[in-house]
């Protein structure tokens, strides 16, 4: 792949068509954005909309991270069941961010409806499948939890998930309503158009390179020049590059691969005919999901280990696909690509303050949609004078998972083993 190579599918299929490569730097901005992902945007939309002068500056293109790569997943809440999380975060945050994050699927369509993206959204649900009898157990603790709110959830049988899967690879499943998909690079473009119409800034291709803290605000240093902000809100994520000294080391980088077939003919019907997508409760999870125009797109952890054509990932892909789909038969992939998660030790994303009107969101353990979108949001109410009390989740300070680079490596050598084993 050279770099002028789309980076995922989605960055080909998106209807909606990024703002294009441009630099034009203010001299001087009320907010300087670091990232054109959902963070990134969202703050810009919500900024821009509450008259903050925002101006996203973005490294490569609009949707380079985890928002052009992701699998489109728009799901309810964190990686971490709702008792955890209402646990951990004690009666004060637990119920107010479970609250937000319950909403978080609402909030996006409403955005999409709102601002006319074109991003292929679907809205009938999403669907966890237990793939043993613990994964059940799991789902059902789930399923008590989000149930006990009101939430519109519901446990289904064996045969309830075979028929919606169009497969009896599972013991059950935890159909999610208030879920659905998108083509996540058309949701990040469409938040980039929405943003500018709303009087925020974007350049594209240009790399921050220095932070310096001066009277009433920062020095951002770019490789195109400096701009001078109030504040920054940094939106760089799993793709955090060496800007903030130790936020780099603040999570643990994992990949997630993903290969898309080439659109599916009427043989492919059975398969998630009511469009649901679906993730698992394996260790290693696998994600599989249609798009638009009938594709199947099947994903795990790890990186792709040779090419779409080639070598341990396609044998993953063509495994994996025989195992859940046996009737089917061989199939051509259009596109194999990954991208990289920020996981944090507790499951748990974080907003850290770095510094005096400097802050960043980071560490969506693969739940980005909605999190880049609440806290994108979050970040415009705080710069706007909301109490930093009322935020989803406390602010906290940078801290280093020491472990980090151990697990990173240990994390990619159990998924490319995974990916041979299941291949085999
Ligand atoms: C393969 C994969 C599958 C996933 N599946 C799902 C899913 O189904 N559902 C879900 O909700 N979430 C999913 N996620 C997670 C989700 O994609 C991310 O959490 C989300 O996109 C993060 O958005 P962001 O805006 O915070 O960061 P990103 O989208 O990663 O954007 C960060 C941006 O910062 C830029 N940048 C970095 N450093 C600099 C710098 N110095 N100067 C300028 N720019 C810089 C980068 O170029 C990048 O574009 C998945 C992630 C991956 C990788």
């Amino acid at each position: 792949m050279s770099d002028s190579d789309p980076i995922s599918l989605w960055a080909r299929s998106a209807e909606e068509s990024g703002p294009g490569p441009g630099v034009a730097l203010p001299d001087r901005v009320d907010l300087a954005i670091v990232g054109g992902g959902y963070t990134g945007l969202s703050t810009a939309l919500h900024a821009a909309q509450a008259g903050i002068g925002a101006h996203v500056i973005e490294a490569q293109e609009i949707g380079h991270g985890g928002s052009g790569r992701n699998a489109g997943l728009v799901n309810a809440g964190v990686w971490m069941p709702p008792g955890k999380v209402r646990a951990a975060l004690g009666p004060d945050y637990g119920p107010r961010f479970l609250r937000r994050f319950a909403d978080g699927p609402a909030l996006v369509f409403d955005l999409i409806e709102r601002h006319q993206i074109r991003c292929e959204a679907t809205r009938s649900g999403t669907i966890h499948a237990a793939h043993s009898k613990a994964g059940l157990d799991d789902l059902q603790a789930r399923w008590r939890d989000w149930a006990a709110m009101g939430e519109p959830v519901e446990m289904l049988d064996a045969r309830t998930t075979a028929d919606a899967l169009g497969s009896g690879a599972y013991v059950g499943g935890l159909l999610d309503r208030r879920a659905g998909t998108v083509n996540p690079m058309g949701y990040a473009r469409g938040l980039a158009r929405a943003a500018r119409a709303a009087g925020a800034g974007i350049s594209t291709g240009v790399r921050v390179t220095g932070l310096t803290r001066q009277a009433g605000g920062w020095q951002v240093d770019t490789d195109h020049g400096p701009v001078t902000a109030r504040a920054v809100v940094l939106g760089t994520n799993a793709y955090t590059d060496g800007l903030w000294p130790g936020l780099k080391a603040s999570f643990t980088p994992i990949h997630y691969v993903q290969f898309a077939t080439t659109p599916l003919g009427p043989e492919a019907d059975f398969i998630l005919p009511g469009r649901q997508a679906v993730w698992d409760t394996a260790p290693v999870m696998t994600s599989i999901r249609r798009d638009a125009r009938g594709r199947l797109i099947i994903g795990s952890m790890g990186r792709v280990i040779g090419t779409r054509d080639r070598g341990v990932s396609r044998r993953w892909a063509d495994r994996q696909i025989a195992r859940l789909f046996p009737s089917l038969g061989p199939v051509a992939y259009e596109d194999a690509w990954d991208g990289q998660i920020a996981m944090t030790p507790d499951h748990l994303p974080r907003i850290h303050v770095l510094d005096d009107g400097l802050y960043t969101p980071i560490g969506y353990n693969g739940r980005g949609i909605i999190t880049g979108t609440i806290f994108g949001q979050a970040m415009a109410d705080l710069l706007t004078g909301m109490n930093p009390a009322d935020l989803p989740l406390p602010v906290s300070d940078l801290s280093r998972v020491a472990s980090a680079p151990v697990m990173r490596r240990v994390y990619a050598m159990g998924f490319a083993m995974n990916q041979v084993i299941k291949g085999i």
